[in-house]
Parts: C-alpha cells; sequence; structure tokens
C-alpha cells in the first residue's frame, strides 16, 4: 500500500514537472509573439487608419481612396466613370 502511494506521489511530481515544463514553453511563445507582434503592428498596422487620403465622390459621397478616385476635368472626384459622367448632385 505504502509502495503504490510513494509511486503515486512520484507520479505526480513527474506530472507536475512536465506541466511547469508546458507552462514556461507557452509563455515563452506568447513572449516570442508578442515581441515579434509588435513592431509590426507599429509599422504595418495603420492598415484601417491609413494615412492614404480618402476622398468622397461627388455624386453619391461614398468615401474611397484618392488614387481609386476618378477625377472630372477640375479635379473633382468620382468614385466610378458612370458617376463622373452623371456629374456632381
Ligand atoms: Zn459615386
Amino acid at each position: 500500500m505504502l509502495r503504490i502511494s510513494m509511486t503515486m506521489d512520484s507520479l505526480r511530481v513527474c506530472i507536475g514537472h512536465s506541466m511547469i515544463k508546458w507552462l514556461l514553453l507557452i509563455l515563452l511563445a506568447v513572449g516570442v509573439y508578442l515581441l515579434v507582434r509588435r513592431p509590426a503592428r507599429g509599422t504595418a498596422g495603420p492598415v484601417s487608419g491609413s494615412p492614404e487620403r480618402m476622398v468622397s465622390c461627388a455624386a453619391c459621397g461614398i468615401f474611397l481612396p484618392e488614387k481609386e478616385s476618378i477625377r472630372s476635368g477640375d479635379g473633382t472626384p468620382y468614385c466610378c466613370e458612370a458617376h463622373r459622367t452623371a456629374g456632381p448632385r
């Protein structure tokens, strides 16, 4: 009986050690992940709030990146060729 409890204890110790090892590994992985990810977010992060200029279509008012807009002769931005032909509202 004593011997069985001894082996159970050593088994528990074994499990405890491997769990700590796994926890350390997970912590290390999370740390590396955060370290790798943070600078990427700092440089390439502003995808949604990019410094790209947004213009609004003079016909329908939709916002679109300036480089995707179509300009009329006087520089008025439009979202598409159809709205450029239709002209401002
Ligand atoms: Zn439009």
